[in-house]
């Protein structure tokens, strides 16, 4: 039996019939959904989730229909129609329609698409964001996106466009030019391409790279490496999609927030992995 907590006291909207709202559900762990999500799926008649939705968010929705509609990578563009629209037939048929999907549902997840076919027939939206798994999955991954002493600034990027091919549209040369960090979506497929682009851009082969797969799960595994032996690694240690691939020296701090590691016991590996000689909170001298 599901225990039902109740929310905290506010003004919750309702999701009306014939409404769609559009929800981020996270990386993964059910703890990191948004009160606006819980919110959504106690109320909706039918939840249409992707893939990467696990099952024990579902559970919380135990009045609605649960409709699956997961895609894997490549196939024809087609499917992702072919949801929306399904989408609108269920608001036309006045459900309270939650589309539950992995992370935020604006990141690489072509939420923007859903929603604009949704307003283009008509039917009203709300959106709920949601944690993205390259931030949210870093973080569990003991990895700060960004940190004083490494970057200013973030790139994501998505290791493949439509087609299943390494997005033609990115300049590879000038991201690894200017992102002091870089965070990529379903970079699995093309690691050994994207690896390469950077090489040949200037980055070392020291590098420091973090591959995080099923983040924030009770599969979640870390690997650690470099620019130079990602590609070996990855192969070695038989790592599989969903995946994040991190790119840059904030992957080091993992050496002191591998927080899931220090839970189990483990020692920090050392405490000032940047080496700056300075206690964490010092301004520099
Ligand atoms: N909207 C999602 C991203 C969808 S694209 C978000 O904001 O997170 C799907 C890609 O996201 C996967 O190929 C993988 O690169 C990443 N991803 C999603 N969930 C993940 C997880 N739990 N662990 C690692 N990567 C994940």
């Amino acid at each position: 039996m599901t225990q039902t907590v109740n929310l905290p006291a506010f003004d919750w909207p309702t999701l009306q019939p014939g409404w769609v709202w559009l929800c981020g559900a996270g990386p993964g762990d059910p703890g990191l959904l948004t009160l606006h999500a819980l919110n959504a799926l106690r109320q909706a008649d039918v939840v249409i989730y992707d893939a990467l939705v696990q099952e024990a968010i579902l559970d919380w929705a135990p009045q609605a229909e649960h409709i699956y509609a997961g895609k894997r990578g490549g196939k024809p563009s087609a499917v992702q129609r072919d949801i929306s629209l399904r989408l609108v037939d269920l608001a036309r048929a006045g459900k309270r329609v939650l589309r539950l999907k992995g992370g935020d549902p604006f990141v690489f997840g072509r939420g923007g698409e859903e929603a604009q076919t949704l307003v283009q027939h008509g039917i009203p939206v709300r959106i709920i964001p949601g944690i993205s798994a390259g931030i949210g999955g870093l973080a569990y991954a003991g990895i700060p996106v960004t940190h004083r002493d490494v970057n200013q600034s973030v790139t994501f990027v998505t290791g493949h466009d439509q087609s299943g091919n390494t997005p033609s549209a990115l300049d590879w040369a000038s991201i690894a030019k200017g992102s002091q960090v870089i965070v990529i979506y379903m970079g699995m497929k093309h690691v050994a391409q994207i690896a390469a682009h950077m090489r040949a851009a200037g980055r070392p082969a020291s590098e420091p790279c973090a591959v995080v797969t099923n983040a924030t799960t009770p599969d979640q595994q870390v690997l650690e490496t470099t620019l130079g032996t990602i590609v070996d690694d990855i192969a070695a240690g038989n790592f599989e999609p969903p995946a994040i691939i991190c790119i840059g020296r904030s992957v080091l701090m993992r050496q002191v927030l591998d927080w899931q590691g220090m839970a189990q016991g483990e020692a920090p590996r050392n405490l000032d992995p940047l080496g700056r000689g300075l206690p964490a909170e010092a301004e520099s001298a």
